[in-house]
């Protein structure tokens, strides 16, 4: 096993990883040494093809099919340099101030979120889309709230020169998206923060990362790994882990860690989702166009937030209610169909969890309570009268009864879409906001940190991702986890001097 040694070790580079990276950035020319560990790839430009099957295989965890332990839901998260931001689509919300003052986190002020989050969507260039770049599948979700007594509101992006090619969750091929990949981590690397990409932390000792580099498999995307594939042990004074919600806790659940933390890896969140499609009588632009442009947040009335998508052929076709002629049909209406997202506000709970198997690879839990059914439920009748109000001859609505919904029975929606007829397993359900497993809160009994990311009773452990999140956050999260990783890497470098005097002496090899 080949031997290195680092003064920060970030494990992890997406939204949390790829934000502690830069911010520490500037300690390289004090001397330090940062290295930030990736288990997925870093793929060239022109390897962004938007080609469906092969981007999901090249960006996503399980190819984007990661699902929970009794296979009811399927959880989204990127395996690449830059994390789910390379896939995300980079709406651009601020925490609202309701949640971070439930997550009565000592410490964390809602002021103090809203300014960091303030400085990334200024690095981000978030701003509102040009009314021309909005396209028909959006100008409808709008034209149909309006009518049905809503007010869709839009989302400011994160882009630089979209060509609306709506892309974004196959990777931008346009690199106008300003996730970590486009933005912080090339700043850290030029600042001389090291990345190793394909490089998988397997486990924490004291001080210590063991870690395996794999060699790039024949025939797939993405340049080789930085260093030479096999196992390494780094020590490392101060370790940072932002391998997102379902890689954080798995990794500390595989460690050895000194000291026990019951709450490790419970209170997952994710936002479960559904997605609904209507169908038009002509055609509309839907897969031109940036596919997300507006929302409809009904978190506190309702306990679900609507947001405009546009899906691929492959994940429509998976999500349709039925088989056969009818399912046939209605993807054959593709250029004709119009999508709407809808995400449950769920809450943490203790059996909502990581664990790890036998080989230590992640297992999420996931119980669906009868409050999300019944949010899915709202919105999904919320989603049918958008539809109808902005002139769909049918919806196809998974927890309706019959599944697809004429425009004759649209009067009929609140009595046809029953939580009766939301069949787990038989219902597709995903999920993209993963939150949790590593909570920030006041002690070990109920939380894994404190409120900047310290690892209770382990001072050299750091966690800064959206594991934090003590419960979920209700709107779209990157940004405040941005926020709370800036804040976990200020305590990194206000801890560092002392941490390191401490380490130093003993861990040169
Ligand atoms: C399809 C999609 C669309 C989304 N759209 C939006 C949006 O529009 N707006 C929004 O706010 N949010 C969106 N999100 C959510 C947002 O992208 C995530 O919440 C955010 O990126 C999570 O940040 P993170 O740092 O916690 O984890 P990630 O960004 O997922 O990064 C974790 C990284 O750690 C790496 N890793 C894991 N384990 C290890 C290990 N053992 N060793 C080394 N590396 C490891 C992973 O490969 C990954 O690259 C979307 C997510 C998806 C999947
Ligand atoms: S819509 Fe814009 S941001 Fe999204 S993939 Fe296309 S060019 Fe990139």
């Amino acid at each position: 096993m080949r031997e290195r040694s680092y003064d920060i070790v970030v494990i992890g580079s997406g939204a949390g990883g790829g934000t502690v990276a830069a911010a520490l950035a500037p300690a390289v020319r004090d001397g330090l040494r940062i290295l930030v560990l990736e288990q997925g790839p870093r793929l060239r430009d022109d390897e962004f093809s938007g080609r469906e099957l092969e981007m999901a295989a090249a960006l996503y965890e399980d190819a984007g099919g990661f699902l929970t332990a009794d296979g009811t839901m399927t959880l989204a998260f990127g395996c690449a340099y830059g994390g789910s931001t390379v896939v995300y689509t980079g709406t651009s919300l601020i925490a609202p101030e309701r949640v971070i003052r439930a997550w009565d986190v000592p410490g964390l002020e809602h002021e103090d979120v809203v300014r960091r989050s303030r400085r990334y969507m200024e690095e981000n260039s978030v701003h509102y889309l040009e009314p021309e770049l909005i396209n028909d599948n959006n100008r409808l979700f709008v034209e149909g709230c309006r009518k049905a007594g809503y007010r869709a509101e839009q989302f400011p992006v994160n882009v630089r020169g979209c060509m609306g090619s709506s892309l974004c969750n196959l990777g931008c091929p346009n690199a106008a998206k300003q996730g970590t990949n486009r933005v912080q981590l090339p700043r850290a690397e030029r600042e001389g923060v090291e990345v190793v990409t394909r490089a998988e932390a397997q486990r924490l000792e004291e001080h210590a990362v063991l870690v395996r580099v794999h060699p790039r498999p024949s025939g797939a995307k993405g340049e080789p790994s930085e260093w030479e594939p096999g196992d390494y042990r780094l020590h490392a004074g101060i370790v940072v882990v932002a391998a997102g919600a379902v890689g954080s806790p798995a990794l500390l659940l595989r460690s050895r860690l000194p000291v026990p933390l019951p709450w490790l890896g419970r209170g997952f969140t994710c936002h479960p989702a559904h997605i609904l499609v209507a169908e038009h009588a002509g055609e509309i632009t839907n897969d031109v166009g940036h596919p997300k442009s507006y929302y409809l947040d009904r978190a506190v009335e309702e306990g679900y937030v609507l947001e405009t998508c546009m899906y691929f052929p492959f994940t429509t076709a998976k999500n349709l209610v039925g088989h056969g002629e009818g399912h046939s049909r209605l993807m054959h209406a593709f250029p004709r169909l119009q999508m709407i997202l809808v995400l449950a506000c769920d809450r943490a709970l203790r059996e909502n969890r990581v664990t790890t198997d036998r080989s230590g690879r992640p297992v999420v839990h996931y119980r669906f309570t009868n409050k999300v059914i019944a949010s899915l439920v709202r919105g999904t009748r919320a989603s049918a009268h958008i539809f109808f109000a902005a002139g769909a001859l049918r919806v196809s609505a998974p927890s309706a009864n019959p599944p697809v919904i004429e425009a004759a029975d649209a009067h009929r929606v609140d009595e046809l879409a029953r939580a009766r007829h939301f069949k787990l397993g038989k219902v597709a359900v995903s999920a993209a906001h993963l939150m949790g497993g590593c909570a920030m809160g006041r002690g070990a009994a109920e939380s894994v940190t404190d409120a900047w990311g310290r690892v209770h009773g382990i001072p050299w452990l750091r966690v800064a991702d959206a594991s934090l999140f003590p419960d979920a956050l209700e709107i779209n999260p990157y940004l405040t986890i941005m926020a709370l990783a800036d804040r976990a890497a200020q305590a990194v470098r206000a801890d560092a001097r002392d941490l390191l005097e401490a380490w130093r002496p003993e861990a040169e090899p």
